[in-house]
């Protein structure tokens, strides 16, 4: 017996998304996920243009349904070196608090008449493309198909034999949140501040809140000592150029920490199974890409997976088209995380990119037309990324 036609495995943006579009479709969802909302993601929290416009083809608008905060563009810091790129004219990003975000996506997903249950951790699944299944607490859940969409460190994807070995160097992200003091400068852009071996992340969140995120190796978490709160305490201390802005902050949320970061799948689309978001891989919070292009892949799952189940396809073969679509619609955006991860390591090179980018604002504003959905990295060029570095 069947007790769903598609269980949705994680109720993130990811999962939300794919869940309300299937529903919408007219399919039959059920979405499980171990945490009660609301609760909190370890996130930089900017959403940028490309996401915005996501949600916008979800009928969601997030700064009237959620109290997000516009950014129009992105400022990079590293040592004396700084450089302030727009998005291209009409788009922006927004910050917007992960506990708020997700859960107005519940309700929009129970408007649409999606079977959501909260508190319920998925242990396993398996199963043959039309009849699969999910493990929660030893009883089993029946669905036609499947959808990971549980997060970075996915249960479906190991649980399905997806799982591709880790690589590079392990990096974590810690992040907390401030209310700022009256007449503390108002933030109109994303700011990125490289510094001893750690990046540091700023995004308005709300009326005088802000998310400051730090992205670190390995080694500088054990610095931590286990103590996450006070160890975040003592990075932004350390930090001269946040003193100003943090004078009579007060701390908005408990500091966590997460990671490792980089987690990558062999393949997003199995017998009966798709994989969405960070579940499918996710490479970094370096260029704040990972919601955006979670939002995409939902849209994309959705689609494939509609029609598998309308025809009866729902083989590896058949879902494949969601890989090689996510695939094509995603590459620029990976790519550029990939390369901006590759600079970042040597601070001497990234001092030079920022100060090119200071000097070539036209070619700041081609990279962040990426972020925008409007620009593609064939369109800077080489010549361009030359000009950057000499
Ligand atoms: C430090 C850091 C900074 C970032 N900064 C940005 C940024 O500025 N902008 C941006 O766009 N992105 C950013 N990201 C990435 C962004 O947070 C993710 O890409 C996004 O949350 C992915 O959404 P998701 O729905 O795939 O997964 P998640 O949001 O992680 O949701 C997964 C859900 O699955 C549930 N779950 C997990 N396991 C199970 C299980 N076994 N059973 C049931 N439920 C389960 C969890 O409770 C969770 O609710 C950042 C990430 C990090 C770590």
């Amino acid at each position: 017996m069947i007790d769903t036609e598609v269980l949705v495995i994680g109720g993130g943006p990811g999962g939300s998304a794919t869940a309300l579009q299937l529903a919408r479709r007219g399919h039959a969802v059920t979405l499980l996920d171990r945490a009660e909302f609301p609760r909190e993601k370890v996130c930089g929290e900017g959403l940028m243009p490309y996401g915005v416009g996501e949600l916008r083809r979800l009928g969601v608008e997030l700064i009237a349904q959620v109290d997000a905060r516009p950014f129009l563009g992105i400022g990079y810091t590293v040592g004396s070196e700084s450089a302030e790129g727009r998005f291209p004219s009409g788009h922006h990003g927004l910050g917007v608090r992960r506990n708020r975000l997700d859960l107005a996506l519940a309700g929009f997903c129970r408007e649409a008449g999606v079977d959501r249950r909260h508190g319920l951790k998925v242990r396993e699944v398996g199963g043959w493309p039309g009849r699969m299944w999910a493990d929660v607490g030893g009883r089993q859940i029946r669905a036609r198909a499947i959808v990971g969409a549980d997060g970075m460190h996915s249960v479906v994807r190991k649980s399905l034999g997806l799982q591709r070995p880790a690589r590079g160097r392990p990096r974590y992200g810690l992040r907390g949140h401030f209310r700022l003091a009256r007449g503390a400068r108002a933030l109109d852009l994303v700011e990125v501040h490289a510094t001893d071996g750690l990046e540091l992340y700023l995004t308005p969140t709300g009326d005088r809140e802000l998310n400051v995120a730090v992205l670190l190796e390995r080694d500088a978490t054990k610095a931590l000592k286990g103590d996450v709160a006070g160890g975040f305490a003592r990075i932004l201390a350390a930090y001269e150029p946040l003193r100003e802005l943090l004078d009579g902050a007060e701390s908005a949320s408990e500091p966590a920490l997460c990671g490792p970061l980089r987690q990558e799948a062999t393949r997003a689309a199995t017998d009966g199974a798709v994989l969405v978001g960070d579940a499918a891989g996710f490479l970094d919070g370096i260029t704040g890409e990972g919601m955006s292009l979670t939002l995409l892949s939902a849209r994309l799952a959705a689609e494939a997976l509609s029609e598998g189940l309308r025809t009866g396809r729902l083989a590896a073969r058949h879902l494949a088209a969601y890989e090689r679509r996510r695939w094509r619609a995603s590459r620029d955006l990976t790519w550029l995380t990939e390369i901006v991860l590759a600079g970042i390591r040597h601070r001497r090179l990234a001092r030079r990119v920022v100060r090119g980018l200071r000097r070539h604002p036209e070619i700041f504003e081609q990279v962040l037309a990426i972020n925008a959905g409007t620009g593609r990295l064939a369109d800077v060029g080489v010549r361009n990324l030359l000009k950057v570095l000499l």
